[in-house]
């Protein structure tokens, strides 16, 4: 379909919302009330150390709430606040994080529910209000709200519109669009939803799969199993790696999207020739500032002697995942928690560790003097750092 031609149609609509309310200022004032913190402001002016005892706190210098999911709160806050009586819907988490999704809840915001991994809209209607999420929502949810008549408020990041634009672009050209994501994440089902045939493609190992089908050939249906789930319908690894543009989604990793964008360049390179390549490799720089800036105050803080790393984020939370990843990788005992109330009762914590579920970890605070490095995924508020950096003070007895 012309996903291009319904979205311009979409926006145009008088029932499409995508710039907010003219409430900012107000709004802003409660969020900061909520969200913000002066202990970790304090932290921030003190060059991102806090020494309390013998615990010393690291923050990342990048962490927490980014402008995109900050103006996606703001702009759900936005739209209570202009609809006091109508319903509110939203079609998913409006962010990864626990605590801000139930503040929505006591909004009386309310969640599309899911039965067996399908959303049911039948609840909606027309005369209610659907807010869609910071990462977007699907071609298909658009369209059928769109055709329940019901009025829109669209949250989605910018940044993840230009990629949904440079999928289009791929789409137009006739290019497959190789989307470096996890394929039952809402943002790239989104993004794959405006792609014509794509391919998703976890990691860098997947990507190398790809790319020596590519050079060598291989067995097709051996192909199709492997990244089931991850392809477009009727997709041809025959067929349809011929033309490619690289796309993400805009939480991965940032070295290993750029890895995997020069791969397929050097593959196609490879195969085609140099003056060939641009007939067969397009690629757009989509990697969001704020993923980047975080990864890097991370491999920045890593670099410091740290006796453990807390990361804090939504389970679900990409980004976050990503931050611990970059932990693990320094070989720094790490624990990813979601809130503060995982600490305690006294010196222990449940955590999940990466690809595991949740573990409990006690005693997980050494004796003596300790350095804990702190960071945050781009959905967590630094209410929510203030109050585990709290609970660390409590059980060292600072
Ligand atoms: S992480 Fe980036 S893409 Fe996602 S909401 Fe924040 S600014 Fe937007």
């Amino acid at each position: 379909m012309d996903t291009k031609t319904f979205k311009r149609s979409l926006q145009q609509s008088e029932n499409y919302h995508r710039r907010g309310f003219g409430h900012t200022q107000e709004v802003m004032g409660v969020m900061n009330t909520e969200y913000q913190s002066s202990l970790i402001q304090e932290i921030r002016h003190n060059h991102y150390r806090l020494q309390r005892g013998n615990v010393t706190i690291r923050l990342a210098e990048a962490f927490g709430f980014c402008w995109g999911v900050e103006r996606a709160v703001a702009m759900a806050y936005e739209t209570r606040q202009h609809f006091p009586t109508q319903k509110l819907w939203i079609t998913n988490e409006i962010i990864h994080n626990p605590s801000v999704n139930q503040r929505l809840r006591e909004m009386e915001v309310n969640f599309i529910p899911v039965e067996q991994d399908i959303k049911d809209f039948s609840q909606v209607e027309s005369q209610d209000v659907v807010i869609l999420p910071a990462f977007g929502a699907s071609v298909a949810e658009m369209q059928l709200l769109n055709g329940k008549g019901c009025t829109i408020v669209d949250t989605t990041c910018p940044w993840v519109s230009k990629v949904w634009n440079s999928v289009e672009k791929h789409k137009k050209k006739d290019y497959t669009s190789i989307i470096h994501g996890k394929y039952n994440h809402e943002e790239t089902i989104a993004t794959s939803s405006f792609a014509g045939a794509y391919l998703i493609v976890l990691n860098l190992a997947q990507a190398q799969y790809v790319c020596d089908y590519i050079s060598q050939g291989g067995n097709a249906q051996e192909f199709l199993e492997k990244f089931k789930n991850a392809y477009s319908e009727g997709f041809d690894p025959d067929r349809d790696l011929v033309r490619l543009g690289v796309a993400n989604q805009t939480t991965m990793l940032k070295s290993e999207t750029e890895e995997i964008g020069k791969l397929f360049e050097k593959t196609l390179l490879k195969k085609y020739g140099p003056t060939l390549l641009n007939d067969h490799f397009m690629s757009f720089n989509t990697i969001c500032d704020a993923t980047q800036e975080r990864q890097d105050a991370m491999f920045n803080l890593v670099e410091d002697d740290l006796s453990l790393m807390v990361v804090i984020g939504g389970y679900n939370s990409s980004n976050t995942t990503h931050l611990q990843e970059i932990a693990i990788e320094h070989q720094i005992p790490s624990y990813h928690i979601d809130s503060a109330g995982r600490i305690g009762p006294g010196n222990q914590v449940e955590h999940k560790p990466l690809g595991k579920d949740l573990e409990i970890a006690q005693p997980w605070l050494p004796d003596g003097a300790i350095v804990v490095g702190v960071t945050s995924g781009a959905s967590t508020p630094d209410k929510v750092v203030e109050e585990v950096i709290e609970k660390i003070f409590a059980i060292k007895s600072v």
